[in-house]
C-alpha cells in the first residue's frame, strides 16, 4: 500500500517557516513583503482561489495589493494596473488570475508583469531561465511538486518520470524541473498513442490532464512514485459533488510507493510556492539569500 505524500501537511509547515521568515525580514527591512493578485470579473471559482490566497498571505505576514476589476475591463486598464504594481516598490509578487474573460489575451499581459515580480513564474524571462537550468521565479504548481517529491525522499536522477500533459502551467515546467533533478524524462498528451505503454515506464508517474481518473491502477508499474495534479469536481448518482484527481486513487493507492491525494496534495502547495516565490523576490531585492 502506496505512502500518501500529504501536501496539505507540508504547505502548513512551510507556511509556519515563512511566517518566522517574514518576521526576521521585516525587523530588519522595515517592511513586509507584499503580494498583488489581479483578478477581472465574478468567476465564482476565481474568487475563492483569491480568497484562499489572501487568507494565506495573512498567515504569513504577507501584504495583499488585491486589485478586483469588472469583467468589462480592458486590456489596456489591466496593463496600466500592472505597471503600477510593477513600479510600486512595496509589491514584490504580481499574479494575474486566470482564467481571464474572453476578451482579454492573458499571455501579453503576463509580458507585462516585470519579470523579477513574477510570482508565477510564468514570464517568458523566468521560463527560459528555467529552460536553461538557472535559478528563478518558478511555475507554482509545478515547484511544490518538486519539495514534495523532496519531502518525500524520493530519488530522481537516474529515474524515469513520464509527465502527462504538456501545458505551460503544470506539464512544461515540471518536465524541465525533473530534468533538471537528473530524471529521464518522457512527455504524454492528447495526442499520445498507447498512453498505457508510456506510462508502465514511469518510476515517478506526474499527471495534469484534467480527466477525472484517467489513470488506472493497469497503467502503473508496481511501486512507482505517482504525482496527481489534476483537480476536477464531479457530481455522483445521488447529486453529490466532490473533488477527485486524475488518477484513480484507490487503485493505483494499492500498486504505488507514494501517492498524492485530492484534494490535500499539490493543491495546498501551490498556494505555498506562490508565498515562497514572493518571500523570494522580497529577499533578493535587499541582498538576503533565501531558498
Ligand atoms: P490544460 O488543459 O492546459 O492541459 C491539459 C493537458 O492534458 C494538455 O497538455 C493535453 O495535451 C493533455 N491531455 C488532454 N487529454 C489527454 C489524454 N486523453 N491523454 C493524455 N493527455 C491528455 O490543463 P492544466 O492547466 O495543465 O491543468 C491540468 C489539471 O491540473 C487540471 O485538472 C487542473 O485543474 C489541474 N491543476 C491543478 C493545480 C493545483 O494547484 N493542484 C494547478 C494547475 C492545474
Amino acid at each position: 500500500m502506496a505512502e500518501i505524500i500529504d501536501g496539505k501537511a507540508l504547505a502548513k509547515q512551510m507556511q509556519t517557516e515563512m511566517a518566522e521568515t517574514v518576521k526576521s525580514m521585516q525587523t530588519q527591512v522595515g517592511r513586509p513583503p507584499g503580494l498583488a493578485v489581479l483578478m477581472v470579473g465574478d468567476n465564482p471559482a476565481s474568487a475563492a482561489y483569491v480568497r484562499n490566497k489572501e487568507l494565506a498571505c495573512e498567515r504569513v505576514g504577507i501584504r495583499s495589493f488585491g486589485k478586483h476589476l469588472p469583467a468589462t475591463a480592458s486590456q489596456n486598464e489591466l496593463e496600466q494596473v500592472i505597471q503600477a504594481l510593477n513600479a510600486d516598490p512595496n509589491v514584490d509578487g504580481i499574479l494575474v488570475q486566470l482564467p481571464l474573460p474572453d476578451h482579454l489575451d492573458a499571455i501579453a499581459l503576463i509580458n507585462q508583469i516585470a519579470p523579477h515580480k513574477d510570482a508565477d513564474g510564468l514570464h517568458p524571462y523566468n521560463m527560459g531561465k528555467l529552460m536553461r537550468g538557472e535559478k528563478g521565479l518558478q511555475s507554482c504548481t509545478p515547484a511544490g511538486v518538486m519539495q514534495l517529491l523532496k519531502n518525500a525522499n524520493v530519488t530522481i536522477a537516474g529515474k524515469t518520470a513520464v509527465v502527462i500533459g504538456r501545458s505551460i502551467l503544470v506539464g512544461k515546467p515540471i518536465a524541465m524541473m525533473l530534468l533538471e533533478a537528473n530524471a529521464t524524462v518522457i512527455m504524454a498528451h492528447s495526442r499520445t498513442v498507447d498512453l498505457k505503454a508510456i506510462a508502465l515506464n514511469a518510476d515517478i508517474l506526474v499527471v495534469a490532464v484534467g480527466i477525472p481518473q484517467l489513470i488506472t491502477a493497469d497503467m502503473v508499474k508496481s511501486g512507482a512514485v505517482v504525482i496527481d495534479v489534476g483537480i476536477n469536481r464531479v457530481t455522483d448518482d445521488e447529486g453529490k459533488s466532490s473533488l477527485v484527481g486524475d488518477v484513480d486513487f484507490i487503485s493505483v493507492k494499492a500498486i504505488a510507493s507514494h501517492i498524492t491525494p485530492v484534494p490535500g496534495g499539490v493543491g495546498p502547495m501551490t498556494v505555498s510556492m506562490l508565498l515562497h516565490n514572493t518571500i523570494w523576490s522580497y529577499c533578493q531585492q535587499y541582498g538576503t539569500k533565501y531558498n
